[in-house]
């Protein structure tokens, strides 16, 4: 155990069986069948997660009610103090917990850590909200009147999560629905449980702490059944789930029929455009980051590069140079630039889609493939590969969950803002330019159609004071940062009149 990553489960206390329902400090055995969780990494057993059953879900659904009563009644700030002393015990499990998520998950030990950084982040933001939540108060139109709006908590809150941020997500909904005063049911993803139920693990110990009642948080194990549940149970107001696309429209859809509200984080097609002013150092190193960080399994990942035909060549050849320095390896060695992907129908995934650009007219730049042999037993390793593509190729325009980057020629800005645009994906985007012009035109009304458009900066590595989401098909949910708590409330209008007079609005006159 080269990496002590036992000792690490130990200290979460991760057991080799978990029961993967719970109320909070209760955990209930639903009698529900085990699912194994591997490492891509070495492709080992880590443990087992017991599902969550119908009957396990209803017993969490009526606890969440419950705790609801009670939680919305606690002030906002003491809300906040239960989740600034989460963030100080994230502080605490950061190497141990950014361990899992590396192991569990694949990638770097370094992102990991960033992962677990980035909760840590969002307490600490959320604890700051929770003094504020603030509504605005307007001028009434009658005299003796006052008008303001405050906002209400909604109740249980749905969190549905992808693979590949298996405890981020969780917190950037978790840590705001709290100190709104909502309760949460979290579904991490089938292929990452355990790092969810760690996650309760240590939110478990400070609710113990303080007395708080069970279903404050909850945890339901399982695929998309069990996230179905969530989607068509009128009891749950707010869905917020995070996947594909596929995954949105369903859950959009279910949510939709019952006029529920959901929140969608779904997948993107980000481009970076570097444009003949642009700085190529930088350019190269963010295209680098974005596209085989993570190994392409981010959402702001970088799919496609747009670039000006002036520069298309040294671009080309400076990443293909660039992409034979990368070390493919085994996530927790500090050494290896790229980790696995998740699982074989990711590997899968990824031979297609190199198939299809190739039989669509894409030309290899940097050639992909499976590795196999030492330290690659797990199955999951691809190389990080490069095609010159055109954007209308139908596999261009879809999201391949993978390291595989497309280089894109164009002539003019608007083109090139054009290509950036034409793809059904509205999630991040970027320019790499010292031309303010050129910025500019990017950020403008005409420019970028994306939730997330940088200068300088590649489409990876969000900071969590913004509010995060895409536009399009990525679903228009907004996270995090900014005013994104307000998708977690509800808005209440109130009027009152310290008058003595019943005057009407629009100045209507009803006069027995
Ligand atoms: P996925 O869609 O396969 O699964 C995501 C989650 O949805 C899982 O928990 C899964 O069990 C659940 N689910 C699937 N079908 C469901 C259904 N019909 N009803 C209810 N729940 C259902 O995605 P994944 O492979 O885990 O993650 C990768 C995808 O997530 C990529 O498309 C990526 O871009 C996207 N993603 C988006 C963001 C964002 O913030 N926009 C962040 C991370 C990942």
């Amino acid at each position: 155990d080269k990496f002590g990553i036992q000792d690490s489960l130990r200290r979460l206390g991760i057991k080799s069986e978990n029961i993967g329902t719970s109320t909070g400090t209760q955990w209930i055995d639903t009698g529900g069948e085990y699912i194994s969780s591997y490492s891509p990494a070495d492709g080992e057993l880590i443990a087992k997660v017991q599902l969550t059953t119908k009957e396990g879900y209803e017993q969490v659904i009526s606890s969440a009610q419950e705790a609801f009563e009670l939680w919305r009644t606690v002030p906002a700030p003491k809300r906040g103090e239960i989740v600034r002393e989460f963030g100080n015990a994230l502080r605490e499990v950061k190497a141990d917990l950014g361990k899992l998520v590396s192991y569990e998950m694949g990638k770097s030990y370094q992102e990991g850590l960033g992962e677990v950084q980035e909760m840590i982040d969002i307490c600490d933001f959320a604890v700051g909200l929770s003094r504020q939540l603030y509504g605005l108060t307007m001028h009434s139109e009658r005299p003796g009147h006052r008008m303001y709006e405050q906002w209400h908590p909604l109740g249980i809150v749905g969190i549905i999560s992808a693979f590949n941020f298996p405890v981020a997500v969780w917190s950037w909904n978790t840590a705001l629905a709290w100190v709104c005063g909502d309760v949460c049911v979290w579904k991490p993803s089938e292929k990452a449980p355990l790092s969810g139920v760690a996650c309760q693990l240590i939110i478990a110990e400070i609710f113990k702490k303080h007395g708080l009642p069970e279903g404050i948080s909850s945890l339901v194990v399982g695929d998309y059944k069990v996230g179905e549940l969530m989607s068509h149970d009128p009891r749950v107001p707010l869905v917020s789930a995070t996947g594909s696309t596929r995954m949105g429209k369903l859950v959009g859809q279910a949510v939709g029929a019952r006029l529920g509200r959901s929140l969608l984080e779904l997948g993107g097609n980000n481009a970076i455009i570097i444009t003949e002013n642009a700085d190529l150092d930088m350019a190269i190193r963010g295209a680098l980051f974005g596209a085989v960080g993570t190994a392409g399994q981010r959402c702001t990942s970088t799919r496609r590069l747009i670039i000006h035909e002036n520069v298309f060549e040294e671009v080309k050849s400076r990443l293909a140079s660039a992409y034979s320095k990368l070390v493919i390896g085994n996530p927790l060695d500090e050494k290896n630039h790229v980790g696995p992907v998740i699982d074989k129908d990711a590997v899968h995934g990824y031979l297609k889609a190199i198939e299809k650009v190739k039989a669509e007219g894409g030309k290899a730049v940097v050639e992909g493939g499976v590795l196999s042999g030492e330290g690659y037993e797990s199955g999951c390793y691809v190389k990080p590969a490069i095609y010159e593509a055109k954007n209308h190729f139908e596999i261009v325009q879809h999201e391949t969950f993978a390291p595989i980057l497309y280089l894109i020629k164009y002539s003019t800005l608007d083109e090139a803002i054009a290509i950036q645009n034409g793809v059904p994906q509205g999630l991040s985007s970027a320019i790499m330019t010292t031309n303010m012009r050129e910025a500019e035109a990017f950020l403008s009304v005409a420019g970028s159609d994306c939730g997330i458009a940088n200068v300088n900066i590649g489409t990876s590595g969000a900071e969590i004071g913004g509010a995060f989401g895409g536009e399009k098909e990525t679903g228009g949910g907004r996270e995090s940062g900014s005013d994104a708590w307000k998708a977690y409330m509800r808005r209440q209008t109130n009027t009152i009149n310290y008058s003595s007079a019943l005057p009407l609005a629009q100045g209507i006159k009803f006069d027995i």
